[in-house]
């Protein structure tokens, strides 16, 4: 069987979301929406399903996965409904949907349901994706709690620039979002991974922790607490192959990477096709048998190539880390200018493993 595989650790998705729910004190959602960030949604849940507050996808098919896998927590749909049909299954299912436009507002009031909802109203603080504006979103709140078809109401916004522990933004958006509740009653719900751990002022009675369950810290460079986290998927595969090249012998398409002096090069079972960057940069660190070593050398789409020169003991069979335990995402996404959402939402075809 192919090497390649996701060692899934659940005992450090529980720990990273109980450190959630400390830093913040507030009950939390777990956001598991694309397939849990690549990790796969539904032994994700399960593994948090004793202790999580509830769960927040991103539509209607990935929250009726997780019922149908016996998920009971309450389930936020971030994208709320994209047409008035999806309303029944919500009733039906317990899912909770965002409301971040004035059609959906129309649909709700207009639909006839089997039991109102829990429902919350998205406010445009200042992202300006989706949401009410400021001025209009007494009013929208208004509807809902007018209507019979809907039951609590949570107000909500989500923040731009919260892993930016210097901007200003993040503080503009809580005055925006605080000026526009004002006086409205009602549970309230702001903060991201980064908000959770850089913005305890964010605080309130949900928050929607994503990346940081998964033990990636979404801040920059170093940061304390996000120290305490612990990565959940480990990347791997084996060597299978290794070339002594001679001094100036070219590596892998495009003959990107030249030898410039003898070279031991192990080829690894693992490529873009798997979820690998393509344009990690040569000197990208990867760990082979524990040890420092880095790819030389343009991905393909099933293998890559790294430099065993000064790791004698290397060869075919030794194990690969491209990311986890032992090497954060993070930094492998900065190698090819990315972020760690893009890389572990992106892992595909590998096998994966999980473990307590
Ligand atoms: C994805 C998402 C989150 C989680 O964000 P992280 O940065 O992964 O913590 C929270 N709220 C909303 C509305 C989202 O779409």
């Amino acid at each position: 069987m192919r090497p390649a595989r996701a060692v899934i650790d659940l005992s450090a998705l529980l720990h990273n979301y109980r450190l959630a729910r400390s830093l913040s004190g507030c009950a939390a959602l777990a956001v598991v929406k694309a397939d849990a960030y690549g990790h796969g949604a539904v032994r994700c849940a399960q593994a948090l399903a004793a202790e999580a507050d509830g769960m927040a996808v991103a539509c209607i098919e990935e929250a009726l996965e997780l019922r149908a896998a016996g998920i009971r927590q309450p389930i936020l749909l971030l994208e709320g409904f994209f047409h008035a049909d999806e309303l029944e299954l919500c009733a039906e299912h317990d899912l909770w949907p965002v409301i971040h436009a004035d059609w959906q507002l129309d649909a709700l009031e207009q639909a006839r349901l089997s039991k109102p909802l829990n429902c919350w109203l998205k406010l445009d603080s200042g992202m300006h994706r989706v949401g009410f504006f400021p001025h209009e979103y007494a009013s929208a709140w208004r509807r809902l709690k007018a209507s019979g078809n809907v039951a609590e109401v949570v107000m909500m916004t989500h923040l731009a620039r919260a892993d930016e522990p210097n901007s200003p933004a993040t503080l503009e958006q809580l005055q925006q979002f605080n000026t526009a509740t004002c006086g409205l009653n009602g549970l309230r719900s702001l903060s991201n991974s980064a908000a959770v751990l850089a913005w305890p002022e964010m605080a309130s009675d949900w928050t929607r922790p994503g990346i940081m369950l998964y033990g990636s810290n979404p801040l920059p460079g170093e940061h304390d607490i996000g120290g305490q986290l612990r990565p959940v998927m480990t990347l791997e595969s084996k060597v299978i192959a290794v070339r002594e090249l001679p001094a100036g012998a070219a590596v892998g398409y495009g003959a990107r990477y030249v030898a410039q002096k003898p070279t031991r090069v192990g080829v690894v079972a693992l490529g873009y096709a798997d979820g690998y960057p393509r344009h990690a940069v040569d000197g990208t660190p990867v760990r082979v048998d524990g040890q420092l070593a880095c790819l030389v050398g343009r991905v393909s789409m099933d293998m890559l190539t790294v430099d065993l020169s000064a790791l004698p003991h290397a060869g075919v069979g030794s194990r690969v880390e491209l990311w986890g335990a032992s090497l954060p995402v993070e930094r492998v996404a900065r190698y090819a200018d990315t972020i760690a959402y893009t890389l572990l939402s992106g892992v595909r075809r590998v096998v994966r493993s999980y473990h307590f």
